[in-house]
């Protein structure tokens, strides 16, 4: 028998045309035990991943899909994907069975017990060493400036409860750190384990210059330490610099010539050493302008080309 709540299931998709139909395959007889729908959002996908959407959905009215009309990024197409959900608890899950849909059962049952976010947290990284320790600075460096605790290690297959969907569909910022979102609630939270696989088919949509900008745009949206911390820099500076001009000063009034006439080291240390604290600092501030800025402008974080079975 069926139990009496709905699980909504929302899959971001971009190109990943290789990956629907294995990935339905393996999802649906998981899910069926429960009543359930799986909202597909297409992120402006280029090639028949639509296409082979729209085929189950034909057959299966629990299957949705929302189209973009380009892509908008992973994390709005998860943030829209939550804003359509109807379910009591909503499991995000990528498309490429990185995640393992056979988790959701486990987390179901967690969710059961009263957990209201369930992270599926990554023993072990089929995937590079260079991704795998660039992801632990990454976590060092946003734990050390974030005053919420950014759970390590989990990536966005979670289960949430429909009070935590509540609580992000109501926050209104556009550039959305989901993991960080989730976790700034303080809902009672707890984990379930997994090995991370590689990707079926396709390659990953997030290289090294997306990850870079993913994690500055985390660690923007969750502290506003950086600043302080161009105070402290700036402070400091400004302390050894009135040490030098000090000393170069008492050299002039006090030692012959021959002592301050070359003073091209010391010119040229300062340069460099101020001139690298005021760009540093101009461009921390920069990043925080640039994001006020987006805000303000307020324009809609997507836009819906279609919808199927909504
Ligand atoms: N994705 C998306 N829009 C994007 C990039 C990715 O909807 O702009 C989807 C993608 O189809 C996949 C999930 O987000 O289902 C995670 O992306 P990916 O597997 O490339 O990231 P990785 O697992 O390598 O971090
Ligand atoms: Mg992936």
């Amino acid at each position: 028998m069926k139990k009496d709540f709905l699980l909504s299931v929302v899959i971001p998709v971009f190109n990943e045309e290789g990956n629907i139909n294995t990935l339905l395959k393996e999802l649906i007889p998981i899910v069926s035990t429960y009543e359930y729908e799986i909202i597909f959002v297409n992120d402006g996908s280029q090639d028949k991943t639509e296409e082979e959407i729209k085929v189950f959905a034909q057959e299966n009215k629990n299957i949705k899909l929302i189209s973009f009309t380009r892509n908008f990024g992973h994390q709005t197409a998860l943030t829209c994907g939550y804003q359509y959900t109807k379910g009591d608890c909503v499991v995000t899950i990528d498309a490429d069975l990185q995640d393992p849909p056979e988790l959701i059962h486990e987390m179901v049952k967690k969710w059961e017990k009263g957990f209201k976010i369930v992270y599926a947290k990554r023993k072990m990284r089929e995937e590079s060493l260079f991704k795998t320790l660039t992801a632990d600075f990454f976590y060092n460096v946003i734990n050390m400036l974030s005053q919420t605790p950014i759970p390590r290690n989990v990536g966005d297959f979670r289960l949430i409860d429909k009070h935590v969907v509540e609580l992000l569909n109501h926050m209104p910022e556009r550039f959305r750190f989901l993991r960080g979102m989730v976790a700034w609630g303080g809902f009672p939270s707890t984990y379930v384990y997994f090995d991370r696989k590689k990707r079926l088919t396709g390659e990953t949509h997030y290289p090294l210059s997306k990850m870079i900008g993913f994690a500055l745009n985390g660690i923007v949206s969750f502290s506003t330490r950086p600043l302080r911390i161009a105070i402290y820099v700036g402070i400091l500076a400004s302390i050894i610099g009135i040490v030098g001009i000090i000393y170069a000063i008492y050299r002039r009034l006090f030692l012959p010539s021959a002592y301050w006439v070359p003073g091209w080291t010391a010119t040229f240390v300062a340069i460099m050493f101020f001139g690298g604290v005021q760009l540093i600092t101009i461009g921390i501030i920069g990043e925080y302008i640039g994001k006020i800025y987006s805000e303000i402008q307020g324009r809609p974080q997507y836009l819906v080309k279609e919808k199927v079975n909504i």
